[in-house]
């Protein structure tokens, strides 16, 4: 054996020594606890995932290959996952069934778009006039919220992970402007979810569209307004071409997360460190997304501006028409289902805490240092 060799042999022998001691001190298995070394070899686990989302849209579509990639990295290839985008399994809307029925074991979707299921869902990803990314993070991790909703999804034998977040998202599309709320009557938006609810209260006609089919609709006058997620997204999708107002905030989706589904029984099969290695790569998928749109969406925001683009803000005689009614719809829905009223009030009493403590500090820098620092 010459010197290159023997040093090639040694760094394999201690690698080998490394692994196999790791195995022993950290966490003897069944083997272990009867005495014997708890050497495993590595299981091959190969799981797929659906996304509701199209592989055309990066941000969120890549927040499922950040997760397979890492996962993949973290087992030496062992674990894999391999992900397809929307409709090429089941279809955008279909993620849940798909999980449930173990058809694949991980989905990435939103779960207000299974609210028909069970309305209380839509806490797992946004409410008009709710939290932000932050304060959504805050209250699933920290806040109480993934106690809450985890029994939800327990009884589609499926247990979630927070699986990004857009951050706040634009009010969308516009053809014509509107500045009070009686220009909201019979104006047809495609707009999803509680805040389609909200804008159908306000007299507009609401249409779910999947992303797809908006442009087309939008160029043909089918629809008036669409709202899809913000400048990077919107830009892709081309709506800037076929109307011209872009309304912000988009007061029903201040911080929407998506989550990870993985089916109960796929997951209770996974050995222990996979489950492990999963839990730190969806965390790390998870807040990359956010991390993703926020520094994606300013220089789009800026092409769109320069496109020609007119940036508007929706007026605060339609803002508080659209919160009274929000309250007003959330209070109904608590009051007719006790097990949704339960999230609710825990929910609420949450964002009054958070709002207020988020009214300080951080609303106070904003207010004056964005609008100063904001032109180079
Ligand atoms: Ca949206």
């Amino acid at each position: 054996m010459d010197s290159m060799k023997r040093r090639e042999f040694m760094q394999k022998a201690a690698a080998t020594l490394v692994v196999t001691g790791a195995a022993v001190a950290c966490g003897p298995g069944p083997a272990g606890e009867h005495g014997a070394p708890a050497v495993h070899a590595a299981k091959n686990v190969m799981w797929k995932l659906a996304s509701s989302f199209p592989r055309g849209l990066d941000t969120i579509y890549g927040g499922a290959e950040a997760l397979a990639q890492r996962v993949d990295a973290m087992t030496g290839g062992s674990f894999k996952i391999r992900c397809y985008p929307a409709g090429e399994i089941v279809p955008a809307l279909a993620v849940l069934d798909a999980v449930q029925q173990e058809t694949v074991q991980i989905g990435h979707t939103a779960s207000y778009y299974y609210t028909g299921k069970n309305p209380v869902l839509a806490f797992d990803t946004a409410v008009p006039f709710g939290l932000t990314a932050r304060q959504q993070a805050a209250w699933m991790a920290y806040g109480g919220g993934r106690e809450l909703l985890q029994p939800v999804f327990a009884d589609f034998g499926i247990i979630s992970f927070s699986g990004g977040n857009t951050g706040a998202q634009m009010g969308g599309w516009f053809r014509r402007e509107v500045g009070e709320v009686a220009d909201l009557q019979g104006l047809k938006m495609r707009i999803p979810g509680l805040g389609g609810d909200v804008m159908s209260r306000l007299g507009a006609t609401v249409q779910v569209l999947a992303g797809g089919d908006i442009y087309p609709a939008l160029e043909r006058g089918a629809i008036d307004a669409t709202e899809w997620v913000g400048p990077y997204d919107d830009e892709k999708l081309g709506f800037h071409k076929v109307a011209k107002y872009y309304y912000y905030p988009g007061w029903w989706e201040p911080g929407p997360a998506l989550s990870f589904y993985v089916n109960r029984k796929a997951w209770d099969s996974l050995p222990k460190i996979y489950q492990e290695v999963f839990v730190a790569a969806t965390a790390e998928a998870n807040l990359g997304m956010l991390a993703n749109y926020d520094a994606k969406n300013p220089p789009a925001m800026a092409r769109l501006r320069a496109a020609g683009v007119e940036l508007r803000p929706f007026s605060d005689s339609i803002l508080a028409a659209a919160y009274r009614e929000a309250e007003a719809l959330l209070g109904e829905q608590a009051a007719a289902d006790a097990a949704y009223g339960k999230v609710y009030d825990a929910w609420r009493k949450f964002r009054a805490e958070s709002h207020r403590w988020f009214a300080t500090a951080e609303a106070a820098f904003a207010a004056f240092t964005f609008p100063r620092a904001a032109e180079p």
